[in-house]
């Protein structure tokens, strides 16, 4: 498909849609018009929230409500133009939205959507009970539009298909910036987005006010067009599940997938009005039409036209090779020098973390100097991954100290450590397997600006340093790629590059060469020496033994928890504590390094 034609589709429907109540005067075409309309824009705005952010939402409807009864409220309290009161409605429902957000951010998964539920059902337990505002259960009845009768519903129409284009304006705006880049991340793995910097909760507060604003003032206008608003009609919990029917009809995460999804499930549920009349027969039909799409078409019709296309595109174009990028420059092995200031970078403290009866880490002390690469081994279970978990944020100590450059950072969130100049490799890789290769290594924020949001989520200048910490790690060639596609070994060079993206001063890989072929091995034992001899300190999880003699110095032994030794490799290699816990006789520092 050309660029120009989903641009050229969009155009001719809009052309149309401004068109239409010039050429035709039917006002029921024009009815079900302004309802595909609403029904888009609703879509739309539960996208931004759940199909950019990942946060399933089944109380978008409510926002609908609130904007209505606001503009209603104020209309009847005032007596001047309904109008004026529509993009109160908008602001109204945002300030809630944001309110709700305080809390129901923190929660995840199940938790959210149940709150979100219930939000449904609250807010119209309110309006019926609060009978000395809202009339109860009699609902409010509007002031009759002021403009003649013979417009018809056409004032509506354009105000709703403006609303409309201003919310997919905005969630176009969203996807392309920093911000919707954020979103994005995640949605797809939210402990790895905020261990590359980002702040997650104001993203997603962000993400959930921007999704009610445009449907708070659709309220209103909708309000107007009704005429009369009652709790049952404006805090309906089907049609909150309707709206998300539709954005999963037409594809979540994609901009315009909700708009799509949003007409065919307007004119679906019209159709079966006309045939089966207002009874309970359309919820049997959308219940088909949900099962059908969980089926059959999982991502929604506007993905799964893209993928096809991207498929069509790419056949015959190179597969992913499992090999190295070739064209990667190689450069001639610097003498080992490393780069020690005598400073201390990374102290730990006395650090504690139990699970449930398990105490993973258990008065844990040790130091990183700057400009080393330190090792930290023990046999499995001994508590090294939790260990960079609370050194790095992911998790909360329950005692201990954690001294980064002599400030104290355990208390902190893991996007302030990241900014300040932690970067940390997963033991099981963890890029977003739905963005590119490219996309994923420009993700990292070091620092958070409210400007920042608004920019590019790829910039130019960006890019470029993307490319060439991509092209350090040999992996340049795949910049485009989806990062699932790749291989293990190669996400694990990706990631790295990813981590350098946040120039750290600390960078702690959690065993790299981890189920990884030799070539890669020697690849990132190339890249860490390197790295190391340009200023970086690393902190590395490792089994590969030799490996560790070779590249790190000093070594620190963890066992059950705790430190049991701390030195050069030969020294630690001689330890009995050590070779008890965990080395026993047959490892020797000498043996070649193996991949
Ligand atoms: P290592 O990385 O050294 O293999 P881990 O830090 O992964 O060790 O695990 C240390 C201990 O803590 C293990 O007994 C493990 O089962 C336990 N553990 C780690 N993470 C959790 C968790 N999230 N919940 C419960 N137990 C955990
Ligand atoms: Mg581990």
């Amino acid at each position: 498909m050309r660029a120009w034609l989903p641009r050229g589709l969009v155009a001719v429907g809009l052309v149309v849609a401004v068109g239409l109540p010039l050429v035709s005067h039917d006002p029921y075409l024009q009815n079900v018009l302004y309802l595909c309309f609403l029904m888009s824009l609703l879509a739309v705005g539960w996208n931004v929230v759940s199909g950019f952010t990942g946060y399933a939402s089944l109380g978008q409807g409510a926002f609908l409500g609130y904007g209505a009864y606001t503009t209603a409220l104020l209309a009847l309290h005032t007596h001047a133009s309904v109008w004026w009161f529509v993009p109160v409605g908008g602001v109204v429902a945002a300030v809630i939205a944001a309110l709700l957000g305080l809390v129901t951010m923190r929660l995840r998964g199940h938790a959210f959507v149940i709150v979100t539920i219930a939000l449904v059902y609250i807010s119209e337990l309110i309006a019926i009970n609060w009978r000395s505002l809202t009339g109860g259960t009699n609902g409010l009845t509007l002031p009759l539009p002021t403009f003649g009768r013979d417009w018809q519903n056409t004032p509506f129409y354009y105000v709703l298909l403006g609303l409309l284009v201003l919310s997919v304006a905005l969630s176009a705006w969203i996807r392309r910036t920093k911000l919707g880049a954020g979103l994005v991340a995640i949605r797809e793995d939210e402990d790895k987005a905020v261990a590359i910097g980002v702040n997650a909760f104001v993203y997603k507060l962000l993400a959930f006010v921007a999704s009610a604003i445009f449907v708070g003032m659709a309220g209103g206008v909708y309000a107007y067009a009704l005429t009369f608003i009652d709790p049952t009609g404006m805090f309906d919990i089907l049609f909150s599940v309707q709206l998300v029917l539709a954005a999963l009809l037409g594809g979540r995460g994609s901009v315009w997938g909700p708009v799509l999804g949003g007409f065919l499930i307007e004119l679906l549920d019209e159709g079966a009005n006309q045939m089966f009349g207002n009874g309970q027969v359309h919820i049997v039909i959308f219940g088909a039409v949900m099962v059908a799409v969980i089926l059959f078409l999982p991502r929604g019709i506007v993905p799964s036209i893209q993928l096809a296309l991207r498929r069509r595109r790419e056949r015959g174009t190179e597969r992913v090779d499992q090999a190295l990028d070739a064209r990667v420059t190689e450069r001639p092995a610097a003498p080992h020098e490393p780069p020690l200031t005598g400073r201390t970078l990374l102290e730990v403290r006395d650090l504690r973390k139990r699970f449930g009866g398990v105490h993973a880490v258990d008065g844990l002390s040790f130091s990183v100097q700057e400009g080393s690469i330190t090792a930290l081994i023990g046999p499995n279970g001994s508590g090294k991954t939790t260990a960079f978990n609370l050194i790095h944020g992911m998790l909360r100590p329950d005692a201990g100290e954690i001294l980064l450059d002599g400030r104290r950072v355990e208390r902190l969130p893991a996007h302030r450590r990241a900014h300040l100049g932690i970067a940390r490799t997963f033991q099981l890789t963890r890029l977003f397997p739905e963005m590119r290769v490219l996309e994923n290594v420009v993700a990292p924020l070091p620092r958070f600006s409210w400007r920042q949001l608004a920019a590019d989520a790829v910039s130019g200048a960006e890019a470029g340093r993307a490319r060439e910490l991509l092209d350090f790690v040999g992996m340049a060639g795949f910049a485009g790629k989806l990062a699932g596609e790749l291989s293990s070994g190669q996400q694990k060079l990706v990631e790295i590059a990813q981590a350098l993206m946040l120039d750290p001063s600390l960078i702690l890989l959690d065993e790299p060469t981890g189920g990884v072929t030799p070539p890669i091995v020697e690849r990132m034992v190339d890249r860490i020496r390197e790295l190391n001899l340009a200023g970086k300190t690393f902190l590395i999880v490792e089994h590969n033994l030799p490996l560790v003699a070779e590249l790190c110095d000093p070594v620190v032994v963890m066992a059950a928890g705790k430190r049991i030794a701390e030195g050069p490799a030969a020294t630690i290699q001689a330890d009995s504590a050590v070779l008890d816990a965990y080395l026993g006789e047959d490892w020797n520092v000498d043996e070649p390094v193996e991949a």
